[in-house]
């Protein structure tokens, strides 16, 4: 069993039920566990694109996945979010992340881990630390005090859950 942080992002159509579908999936999969979500943040988007904010949310879960298997699940969802991706940093209809995958360093074509630009995403680390474990907390903080992203990252509310309604 490992425990994977992932970081999820929406902005197009209906953001937040595109994240509840996301975890929904994911809690529906028979080798996820314990998923743990974070509060909803607003966050305002990276890159040159003029686009709409951002929802995201962190999420820790327990997999018996390996990395490579939980990234094309990740896919999967977001096929199943209908993403869109006409531009690059453009809008997407849902983006899943692997941050860290248990202690494994992973560096190959499709995937890098832990996360090579988490360090410079407040959007990430805000929400991440909510979800860390004791161990990882120290961790998180450290990185969003070094972080040099200036974007602005609220916390709007809870992440309301309702995948068992
Ligand atoms: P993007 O949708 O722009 O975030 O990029 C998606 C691509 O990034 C995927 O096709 C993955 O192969 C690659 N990738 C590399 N490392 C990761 C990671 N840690 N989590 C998710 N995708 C990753």
């Amino acid at each position: 069993m490992t425990t994977a942080y992932l970081s999820i992002g929406s902005n197009l159509g209906d953001r937040q039920q595109h994240l509840q579908t996301a975890v929904t999936l994911l809690k529906a999969h028979p080798a996820v566990n314990q998923v743990v979500v974070s509060g909803l943040y607003q966050t305002e988007p990276v890159g040159p694109v003029q686009q709409d904010d951002f929802l995201n949310i962190a999420v820790r879960l327990e997999t018996t996945l390996t990395a490579p298997a939980l990234l094309d699940f990740l896919h999967e969802i977001e096929q199943a979010g209908n993403r869109e991706r006409q531009i690059h940093w453009g809008p997407r209809t849902i983006d899943l992340d692997i941050l860290w995958f248990g202690e494994s360093v992973i560096n190959t074509a499709t995937l890098q881990v832990p996360h090579p630009e988490m360090a410079n995403r407040l959007f990430v680390l805000a929400p991440l630390r909510e979800v860390a474990t004791p161990a990882r907390v120290a961790t998180v903080t450290g990185l969003i005090a070094a972080t040099t992203d200036t974007k602005q990252v609220m916390r709007i509310g809870e992440f309301e859950d309702h995948a068992n309604e």
